[in-house]
């Protein structure tokens, strides 16, 4: 399953191809058993199954009276108290109620709960005022019958999805395991964003962005920054690398004098598929494997570093988790005209979206060069501008990829 890319060193690649690729190199990891709470945002390996009917006996939907079907008395006298949680079986007599709870277990066939607010009390009495065809009962196997599917295998862990689980006993599904993440942040210029830069330097985003990327699919990477320099940088990965499924070089992924990534990766043994794309901005993107861990060499730019995050490497987890293959383009209206000045290249702009009467709008963001950072305090959207597209006028249409986590 190679994918057939230009050869050497001329690999340069359209987004689509890079996505494609991805798609192709990146294998579902292994699967493992996760605790619930643990297994939210996993793709669900394993089919599962009702263990009994569900519910799995007559329940009380309300609170209120239950009394015969066939009894049409108006005045009962209460025999009993189910709560939920209680199991007391018991034939009702003509003229006897059971005051039951929401989720109470039925004491018989053939009865209806009168709901509580249809009823008056008096002592061990009761007054029945209002009645009709409704039993008010949840009954068993009405959701689901003992070993009906109810969730197929891949699918993504969803809240709702682990609530399901949680109810029928599935206390350790079956998932594919996270992948571990290895995250060099290069550079000389870099600071941690605590510490006040000197002259000439600038703090580190890149490495929260890249956590705070990677916590959306509650994976921890082991982050390290390091200078711009090729030794120290085999230094970290020596120490790191052999156990990394995925590995992210922030910077250095270009061919200045001091771009070290594409060198050090193929000392590792690392075969590089990409160098280039033609998509800005995240022109010098390096995709890199050696056996099943895939590499990638960013660019140092931020806002490159948000689009290469959010189309690439998102493209590799979604592989990694065994659900590839879907497009992560959706289709939105332009509410601003874009100033696309016919480049060559293929584009990716910085938005904001949101739903408006069902239609994605898209409002597009300042951007002049990917250093500025600026845009990324409301973007959370990318417009695919295409290659050659002049001014995109408002009220166009446009495909572009939401940045928010929707598993
Ligand atoms: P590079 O890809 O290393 O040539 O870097 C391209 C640009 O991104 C330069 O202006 C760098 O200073 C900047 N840059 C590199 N790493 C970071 C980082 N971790 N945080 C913010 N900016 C960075
Ligand atoms: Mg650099």
């Amino acid at each position: 399953n190679q994918m057939t890319l230009p050869a050497a060193n001329n690999r340069t690649a359209s987004s689509s191809e890079v996505l494609q690729l991805l798609r192709e190199i990146c294998l579902p990891l292994a699967v493992e058993r996760v605790a619930l709470p643990n297994a939210g945002g996993r793709v669900l390996c394993e089919p599962i199954c009702a263990p009994e009917d569900q519910p799995a006996f007559d329940r009380s939907s309300v609170d209120g009276f239950a009394v015969r079907r066939d009894d049409a008395a108006a005045r009962f006298r209460v025999v009993d108290e189910i709560r939920a949680g209680d199991w007391k079986p018991r034939q009702l007599q003509p003229g006897e109620a059971v005051r039951i709870a929401t989720g109470g277990a039925l004491p018989s066939d053939g009865l209806q709960v009168v709901m509580r607010e249809d009823a008056e009390r008096e002592g061990e009495f009761l007054s029945v005022l209002r009645r009709d065809d409704e039993r008010n009962i949840r009954f068993r196997g009405e959701d689901a019958r003992a070993g009906q599917v109810l969730i197929e295998p891949g699918i993504w862990l969803y809240p709702g999805t682990l609530g399901l689980l949680a109810s029928v006993g599935c206390a350790q599904p079956l998932v594919t395991r996270l992948p571990r993440v290895l995250h060099l942040a290069t550079g000389n210029e870099i600071v941690p964003p605590e510490e006040q830069p000197q002259r000439g330097q600038i703090r580190d985003s890149n490495s929260t962005l890249v956590r705070a990327f990677l916590e959306q699919w509650r994976i921890q990477p082991t982050q390290l920054r390091v200078p711009e320099d090729e030794a120290a940088a085999r230094t970290a990965l020596e120490s790191s690398a052999h156990e990394a499924d995925l590995i992210l070089i922030s910077g250095g992924a270009s061919v200045g004098e001091h771009d070290f990534t594409r060198h050090l990766l193929e000392q590792f043994g690392f075969t590089i598929h990409v160098s280039k794309t033609t998509a800005r901005s995240g022109k010098p993107l390096i995709v890199a494997q050696h056996g099943n861990t895939i590499a990638f060499g960013l660019p140092g730019n931020p806002l490159a570093h948000f689009v290469c995050l959010n189309l690439y490497v998102r493209a590799a987890l979604e592989a990694l988790a065994g659900r590839p293959g879907e497009s992560v383009f959706q289709t939105g209206v332009l509410m601003a005209a874009l100033p696309a000045d016919g480049n060559a290249r293929e584009m990716f702009w910085p938005a904001h979206w949101r739903l408006h009467d069902g239609v994605a709008t898209l409002t597009p963001l300042r951007w002049r060069s990917s250093g500025d950072l600026t845009s990324l305090a409301s973007a959370n959207a990318l417009i695919r501008v295409t290659a050659g597209a002049q001014r995109l006028e408002r009220s166009s249409w446009v495909e572009f990829v939401s940045t928010e986590m929707t598993l």
